[in-house]
């Protein structure tokens, strides 16, 4: 590399940490363990957790009451998601989340947080001017929906379970995952019709 060139984050984070590792400050193998772990961290876990909300009415039930134990059941738990609360979204009304100190997010069904999610622009506007917000990022509320905006605590973290969409009866659980997007559950975005 040359010198005037800028190594890209990832062969920084990478170069020290093995620096890190050789001077002794961090057990050998310490680093995998965390990747490990924030490969479980997956926003596709939320997905599943969507579509079998969206299939089955009882677990549906059981998410919305305890949103904590649902998702442990399909095997989605850990930090950043000892406490989740689901937030249902019907006709009427639109859940939106922000965490306006930082940017938590549950972990175990969102994963980590997006840039946009982190930007202090969104943390800022979104609790200001919701709408507007949203209109920016494509999504248009009729003015007769009410908008929840919900930041999050020290301790709780939300998951939207967004409306299942239009043309998607008949469709099994795994298709309706593939449909959920990260941003359907932060509650920035509708989950788009197939049709
Ligand atoms: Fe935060």
């Amino acid at each position: 590399m040359g010198g005037d060139e800028i190594a890209s984050p990832e062969a920084r984070a990478d170069a020290v940490a093995e620096a890190l590792v050789e001077k002794g400050h961090l057990p050998e193998g310490a680093l995998d363990a965390v990747e490990r772990i924030e490969e479980g961290l997956d926003w596709h876990n939320g997905a599943r957790v969507v579509a079998r909300a969206w299939t089955d009415p009882a677990y549906r039930a059981r998410l919305l009451a305890d949103g904590t134990a649902a998702c442990a059941e399909l095997g989605f738990e850990g930090p950043q998601g000892e406490y989740i609360v689901v937030l249902e979204d019907t006709p009427e009304r639109k859940n939106l989340i922000v965490c306006t100190q930082c940017s938590c997010t549950a972990w175990p069904v969102l994963g980590l947080p997006p840039d946009w999610y982190k930007s202090p622009e969104y943390r800022a506007r979104v609790v200001r001017e919701p709408r507007r917000v949203l209109r920016e990022m494509g999504l248009e509320l009729e003015p007769e929906i009410e908008v929840r905006v919900w930041d999050t605590t020290a301790e709780t973290r939300y998951l939207v379970l967004p409306l299942r969409p239009e043309g998607t009866d008949g469709f099994t659980e795994d298709q309706l995952a593939a449909l959920v997007m990260r941003e359907a559950m932060i509650g920035v975005a509708r989950v788009p019709s197939p049709t």
